[in-house]
């Protein structure tokens, strides 16, 4: 592996050097041998990447979680759990340095939450984001990485009319995301490829569409519609239950076993290009409502109220990813049949003290 000793240095030597390419094929060389693959997961202390870190393990890798928090409510499966904050360039390359060398970095650390964080704290979640993937993209640069996996997101895309017809992937372009959290994905999109190309390394970019589960964020004002309607009707005493907007806006949700099997196919795969990942069933917001109050055994009457409601309506493309041969396995029924129990769960707990 690469001398660590002088980041700079060693980053723009082999920027110079074609011998840049020899530490990867030492890598790959390692993984054909039989080796165990080493992965990083950042972010991993956090809703998405902790099942992803369970998933990895399951299949044998070596799992290095980094985040600057441990998972909230269930221990980490990772081999190990370094805390970190990733904005900081000496965090990153820590978080990245792996003796023997790193096979598989999965970049799922961000500064995000649901529509009202994304409009109230857009500013610091530009900087914090920005400053955590430029840092983690130089430091994979330097060390030598095989693959690099981003998540991204269909805030890339531009608001929709509800009925209209499906973007694809390159639908993107030209850009106008609807929030500021949707252009420092597009952004960090492009510099993860740019970095790629220029030394070498394989990248991944999925559009993740809504995410939901359990041991996702259910409250405090970070958690998204799923989790706060779940919450809100589990909470409810009087079948009543405040909602955002007036119900029409068009969403998708995919369940999280769906989704990291979806990034495990895309990270296993030769697609290098951006590819969405979601479901085919797109619901109102009152739909959503309804099947909540259907999963919890509830009669729910949801009162609109004014809130950030965010896009119209959302309608992509799927071919890509399917192409790869995955599909959704969970309705979202099915999925919220899964995660209410949970969230009922942890209301119930939080009124015990
Ligand atoms: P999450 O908030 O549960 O996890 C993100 C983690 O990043 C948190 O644990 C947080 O502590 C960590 N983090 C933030 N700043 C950090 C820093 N400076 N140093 C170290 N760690 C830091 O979010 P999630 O729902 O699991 O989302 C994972 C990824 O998927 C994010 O990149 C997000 O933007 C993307 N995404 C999620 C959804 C969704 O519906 N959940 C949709 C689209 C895209």
């Amino acid at each position: 592996m690469h001398d660590l000793a002088s980041p700079a240095a060693t980053l723009e030597s082999e920027a110079a050097e074609p011998s840049r390419l020899a530490a990867h094929d030492l890598v790959r060389h390692r993984a054909t041998l039989g080796a165990m693959k080493r992965a990083v997961v950042c972010g991993a202390g956090g809703f998405i990447a902790h099942h992803l870190v369970r998933s990895l393990k399951a299949d044998g890798y070596w799992v290095r979680g980094v985040d600057q928090k441990e998972p909230e409510w269930s221990p980490t499966a990772a081999d190990e759990f370094v805390t970190a904050d990733l904005r900081d360039a000496a965090g990153a390359r820590a978080a990245l340095t792996v003796e023997g060398g790193v096979d598989e970095v999965y970049q799922l650390a961000a500064d995000m939450g649901g529509m009202g964080f994304i409009h109230a704290a857009e500013a610091e979640l530009m900087r914090n984001s920005v400053l955590v993937n430029a840092h983690l993209i130089q430091a994979a640069a330097e060390v030598g990485v095989d693959r690099y996996f981003y998540a991204s997101s269909v805030c890339v895309y531009r608001d929709m009319l509800p009925g209209e017809a499906e973007l694809t992937e390159d639908d993107a372009y030209p850009a106008l995301p609807d929030n500021e959290y949707g252009w420092e994905k597009l952004y960090t999109e492009r510099m993860v490829q740019a970095f790629g190309r220029r030394y070498g390394f394989e990248t991944r970019v999925a559009r993740f569409q809504n995410c939901y589960g359990p041991e996702g964020t259910w409250d405090g004002g970070r958690e998204k519609a799923p989790a706060a309607i779940s919450r809100k009707v589990a909470q409810s005493t009087d079948g009543t239950i405040e909602v955002w907007g007036d119900g029409t806006a068009v969403r998708n949700f995919i369940y999280v076993a769906d989704l990291v099997r979806g990034v495990r196919t895309l990270m296993d795969s030769e697609e290098g290009r951006p590819t969405n990942l979601g479901t085919r069933e797109y619901v109102t917001v009152k739909e959503l409502v309804d099947t909540v109050a259907e999963v919890a055994g509830k009669d729910i009457t949801p009162r609109w109220v004014e809130g950030v409601v965010g896009v119209l309506a959302r309608n992509f493309s799927n071919d890509r990813i399917e192409a790869l041969g995955w599909s959704p396995s969970y309705t979202l029924r099915a999925g919220l049949a899964e995660t209410y129990p949970w969230i009922a769960e942890q209301v119930a707990a939080a009124s015990r003290g």
